[in-house]
């Protein structure tokens, strides 16, 4: 496999100017001759949709919702960063950059990272441009707030909806493509396979949820833009479809699949209450401008928290990390969680969890200051904790959030199977070993917007393709394929639900590759998923047929992917050895407790080769930094 990264020379603040004067074009009367695949409607995919039909090509776009609009996206709560420096606190496209090198614990890539943080701002003009109600100040200026990891304010947010106003301006604009005509938008479909014809991507073959129906469609290019795959531990803030199905098939294909075990924990997550919990909620990170978090100082201190008087609460962000504080990142702000709990000072029930407390907000600020900023958040909070955030403290403790890692690319968004190209957060993406918050929507709208429009055409114009249509044989062979495994998962006729496997595999992912690994555990996940996978494939119960309707049955397929992924995860957790950003590894920390890289052996993407029934095959990225030094992270 050959990983040519292609970042252009020079200097960083000239890479991607010079980059897109030298890309080949495709002339505005040929572009409607190409036509392209976006799997996916999330911020990505309808970005990238919308910008590509604009441009003059025809596009096919497939969810698995019922509508675009339903893409994850949909979730995201507390805002998108952007370098504009509207707050004149001193920001900088190189300060967004540095941060974000820096809270990826330098495991990402200097020139993308850099581009990032130039096209920012772009994001924020077309959003608005589209309507997209982002809070204002009184005087008419786009406000800002705070996230982990930064010491100024750059994140722009629409309340703690901010994903979902995003997605309506990217749907609206995909709408009106579709409108036209440009787009063909395919809803309740799910890719199965990915096509290959003479060593391209030339297509997909997908289910139509409703009736069945397998149906092939070719395409020029496909871009692949189906999120991330945090489901493999079953209990994540994800939203339930998402999945690593469209990935983990490309991969299986040729993709190569970078830095699999890069997980991002999220600090605040309203705790685990039992064993029947199928989906963990977010209380975004937004809450922290505000919100201090502490724990008591006491073991076992029963008492309620408002029992417990100032002296006898360890602010224990506040204590170790004075110059962040409660804006620490998410890798270290979660890990200091953990380790308040696991001394015994968690509170709630089984002791794992800590306070989020707005009460010294409150007091300054007022409740309808509170209110205003996050009355959504908090009423999602009493709705599924019965309790009154504006009265006691929130209780929160960490859990399955975003995943780094996915399908690796090159500077131009694509993978190394010629003519996939890869966006959002199914990419491997700018955030190395630990994403900051608030920069997963810049980078999905950077890709579909400001990105992939450029670089797509590139690779059109360059690229000799043959004619090929759903009636070539590779097409033939992939429906096949697909169908094929539909009826094996229907014919095991077993005794247990795909739930019941997906929660075992969830354990054995959290326990042993979750936010503390060890080669030991690892290797234990390593034996374990492999009989969980068999088991799986003996004793699954999928009732129902092929033909219709079967969410059992689309269940089953997802799952399927992820009991072979989550292997793969964790044989590349194992062969990291070192602990950077989220990825940590207790035998490699510092005497005080924090990630201990090992730059010399691993500052570098990891890439696995699928290779059949033979084990994958690692290769390596080096990454150079140029612009920035490598330095241990401090946030202290
Ligand atoms: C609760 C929550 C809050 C968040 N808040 C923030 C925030 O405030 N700021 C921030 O920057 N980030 C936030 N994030 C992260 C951010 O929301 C996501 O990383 C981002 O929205 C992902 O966008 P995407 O377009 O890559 O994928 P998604 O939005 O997940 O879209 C994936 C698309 O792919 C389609 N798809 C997937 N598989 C298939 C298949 N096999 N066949 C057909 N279609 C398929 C789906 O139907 C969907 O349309 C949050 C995440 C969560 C979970």
């Amino acid at each position: 496999m050959k990983l040519d990264a292609r970042i252009p020379g020079g200097p960083l603040e000239d890479k991607w100017d010079r980059h897109r004067a030298d890309l080949r074009l495709v002339s505005p009367a040929n572009k409607r001759k190409f036509h392209v695949i976006v799997v996916g409607s999330g911020l990505a995919g309808a970005s990238a949709a919308a910008s590509l039909a604009e441009l003059g090509y025809q596009v096919s776009c497939f969810c698995f919702q019922d509508s675009p609009r339903r893409a994850h996206s949909i979730a995201a709560q507390g805002g998108i960063n952007a370098a504009k420096n509207y707050q004149n606190d001193g920001d900088s496209t190189w300060r967004l950059f540095h941060d974000t090198i820096k809270g990826g614990d330098f495991r990402s890539r200097e020139g993308n990272v850099y581009r990032l943080a130039q096209v920012s701002g772009s994001i924020i003009d077309q959003c608005v441009a589209q309507g997209v109600p982002f809070a204002r100040e009184y005087g008419g200026m786009l406000a800002n707030r705070s996230f982990g990891g930064a010491q100024v304010s750059r994140t722009f947010y629409a309340r703690g909806q901010t994903g979902q106003q995003l997605l309506i301006g990217a749907y609206q604009a995909l709408e009106r493509m579709i409108g036209r005509g440009a787009v063909t938008m395919y809803s309740r479909h799910e890719m199965l396979e990915l096509v290959v014809v003479s060593g391209r991507a030339r297509g997909i073959v997908a289910r139509d949820l409703v009736t069945g129906e397998m149906q092939s469609f070719a395409a020029d290019a496909v871009v692949l833009a189906t999120g991330g795959y945090g489901n493999v531990f079953f209990l994540s803030t994800n939203a339930k479809g998402c999945n690593v199905t469209a990935a983990y098939r490309a991969y299986k294909k040729g993709a190569g699949f970078a830095n699999p075990c890069f997980t991002q924990i999220h600090p605040t997550c309203i705790p685990v209450s039992g064993e029947y919990q199928s989906k963990l909620t977010l209380m975004s990170e937004s809450l922290r401008n505000d919100g201090r978090v502490w724990v008591p100082k006491a073991h076992g201190d029963t008492r309620g928290p408002r029992e417990i008087p100032e002296a006898e609460r360890d602010y224990y962000l506040e204590r170790k990390y004075p110059s962040f504080g409660n804006l620490a990142p998410r890798d270290i702000a979660s890990r200091a969680a953990k380790e308040a709990c696991d001394d015994g000072r968690g509170v709630g029930p089984g002791g794992r969890g800590v306070y989020l407390d707005f009460s010294s907000a409150i007091a300054r600020l007022g409740e309808h200051v509170i209110r205003e900023r996050y009355d959504n958040l908090f009423e999602m909070y009493e709705r599924i904790t019965a309790e009154n955030p504006y009265k006691v403290p929130m209780r929160i403790y960490p859990a399955v959030h975003y995943t780094m890692g996915g399908l690796w690319v090159d500077y131009n968004l694509m993978s190394t199977l010629p003519g996939l190209h890869v966006i959002g957060e199914a990419n491997f993406s700018d955030h190395g070993a630990n994403r900051l918050g608030a920069s997963a929507l810049m980078q999905g709208l950077a890709d579909g917007y400001f990105i992939l429009p450029y670089t797509i055409g590139d690779y059109l114009a360059g690229a000799k393709l043959d004619a090929v249509d759903a009636t070539h044989s590779a097409f033939r062979e992939a429906e096949q394929r697909a169908h094929e495994r539909l009826q094996a998962l229907l014919a095991v006729d077993g005794a247990r639900s795909v739930d019941s496997f997906h929660k075992e595999l969830g354990h054995v992912m959290w326990n042993e590759a979750g936010m503390a690994r060890n080669r030991d555990g690892l290797i234990r996940a390593l034996q374990r998923i492999p009989e969980i996978r068999a088991e799986f494939w003996q004793n699954v119960k999928v009732p129902g047929a092929a033909a219709t309707l079967n969410q059992s049955l689309e269940k089953a397929g997802r799952v399927a992917d992820f009991l072979e992924f989550g292997e793969l995860l964790c044989r590349d957790a194992v062969e990291r050895e070192e602990s950077c950003g989220g990825h940590f590894r207790t035998e490699y920390q510092t005497p005080d407790g924090e990630a201990q890289r090992d730059d010399a052996r691993f500052t570098h993407a990891a890439v696995w080769e699928y290779r059949g029934d033979d084990a994958p095959i690692r290769h390596v990225e080096p990454l150079e930094f140029e612009f920035v030094k490598l330095a241990t992270r401090s946030y202290r």
